[in-house]
């Protein structure tokens, strides 16, 4: 008899892992309780396909500036004070993971997942023919001191041998490849460029592989939400979800932020805390001088990426709980920060058409996704990708379906488990 598999949230995450399981023959559930595939983190993202950016967020260097951000709406990483109570256990854990050793181990993890991912990004692309606005450009990280550029510089060093190539530039070398930041010339101090970095669209990749993986059977069931686990002697026999109950023999959850809710009743513990972020898409053709480059400002924590005839402008981290609400002070914020970046628009960014968006990232303490089994026998996790998750989804889709067959999978799974120490 086939396995039925049930996996529960329809982003990226969950529609890679029900296209890799469809393919191992699985009859595979993909249950979305909103009315579409892709509408929570996968949605308008800042779009960026990036095996160079797997540090986690817990560097020494924004542990010191924390305090200091406590309750701020202008700093990139905004701790709302009514949140700090709840964030004890949590917040702990992010702290002790940001000694200089843990968060190397952590960010080589993220970067062996990501490469890992980007291929497999690639066979589904083709397997699939998705179109997705996506573009092989490379990605530049901009830099305004010498002093930051010659930390990454080391950091980059470090993920060169793993297999992340970059190119230090000048400003000179970027103003050549991204002219749009020639008002800057004497503001920056250059640039690191990752060639094998890309971009796309995640909403598009979900949703067109959605439709692909209806052709190898997958049922997907949009405005269904999955309220409880049905379980008995450590074993799940399904879920109860508001258009009733459905059988399965083995459940994933690929439900993001919202997935400790499900396991709490079980006894198991997840650490996963939202972190929202934020995102403005204009048209690119609108500015003055269109970008051309998707770039990442590491300093003011914020990504603009061309997507098709797009820009995406996002970043900001928030810790406020599951509020998915829009603060229009953040979405001033970033539209701050891109003109910081394209001084000489002469019509003000904040007159632009524009669509806004919030949403929330599930973030582990450790800042790497979780992905394997839980202490229940036939439930599995796939949750916990952070700032990294339309990057590492092909990867976890396909790590996961292995370890649920039972295959030894090309990437070792012990970094990326439930039990591992650092949780
Ligand atoms: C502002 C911002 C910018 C980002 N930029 C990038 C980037 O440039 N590059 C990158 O790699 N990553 C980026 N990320 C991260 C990336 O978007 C996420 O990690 C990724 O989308 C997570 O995918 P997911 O499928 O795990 O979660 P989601 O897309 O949130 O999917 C989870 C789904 O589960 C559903 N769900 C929840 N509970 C239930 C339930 N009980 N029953 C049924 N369904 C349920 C939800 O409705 C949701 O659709 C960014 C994130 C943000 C917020």
């Amino acid at each position: 008899m086939t396995t039925r598999v049930a996996v529960i949230g329809g982003g990226v995450v969950g529609c890679t892992t029900a296209y890799w399981l469809a393919r191992e023959g699985f009859a595979v559930s993909l249950l979305e309780r909103e009315p579409e595939l892709a509408a929570q983190a996968s949605f308008a993202n800042g779009g960026m396909l990036h095996a160079s950016h797997g540090e986690p967020w817990n560097s020494p260097q924004v542990i010191r500036q924390l305090m200091r951000w406590i309750g701020r709406e202008d700093s990139p990483l905004l701790l709302r004070p009514r949140r700090l109570p709840r964030l004890v256990g949590w917040g702990l854990g992010f702290l002790r993971n940001s000694s200089g050793a843990r968060h190397r181990s952590a960010m080589l993890a993220n970067t062996r997942l990501a490469l890992y991912s980007l291929r497999l990004m690639s066979e589904i692309a083709a397997d699939a023919a998705l179109e997705f606005d996506a573009a092989q450009t490379g990605i530049a990280k901009i830099f305004w001191s010498p002093a930051q550029l010659d930390v990454a510089v080391r950091e980059s060093d470090l993920l060169q041998e793993l297999g992340v190539p970059y190119q230090r530039w000048t400003t000179e070398t970027l103003l050549q490849h991204e002219p749009a930041l020639a008002p800057n010339e004497d503001r920056l101090a250059g640039a690191l460029y990752y060639p094998k970095d890309a971009t796309g669209d995640a909403h598009l990749f979900t949703q067109r592989l959605a439709d692909h993986c209806r052709t190898l059977g997958v049922e997907i069931r949009t405005n269904t939400r999955v309220a409880a686990l049905s379980h008995t002697h450590g074993r799940v026999l399904g879920v109860e979800t508001d258009q009733g109950p459905i059988a399965a023999d083995a459940v994933v959850l690929a439900s993001g932020p919202e997935a400790p809710e499900l396991l709490r009743p079980l006894g198991v513990r997840l650490p996963i805390e939202p972190v929202k972020g934020y995102s403005v898409t204009l048209d690119n053709h609108a500015l003055d001088t269109p970008l051309r480059l998707p770039l990442i400002d590491d300093f003011h924590k914020v990504v603009a990426t061309p997507l098709g005839s797009r820009l995406r402008v996002a970043g900001t981290a928030e810790f406020t709980g599951l509020d998915r609400s829009i603060t229009p002070a953040r979405i001033q914020l970033l539209l701050r920060q891109l003109g910081i970046l394209l001084p000489q628009q002469r019509a003000p960014l904040a007159d632009l058409p524009r669509t806004e968006w919030a949403c929330l990232r599930a973030m582990t303490p450790d800042g790497v996704p979780i992905i394997g089994r839980t202490p229940l026998e036939n439930v599995w996790l796939n949750v916990g990708a952070g700032h990294m998750g339309w990057t590492f989804a092909a990867g976890m889709g396909r790590l996961l379906s292995d370890l649920i067959v039972g295959r030894k999978p090309a990437l070792t799974p012990d970094d990326y488990l439930l039990h591992r120490p650092t949780l």
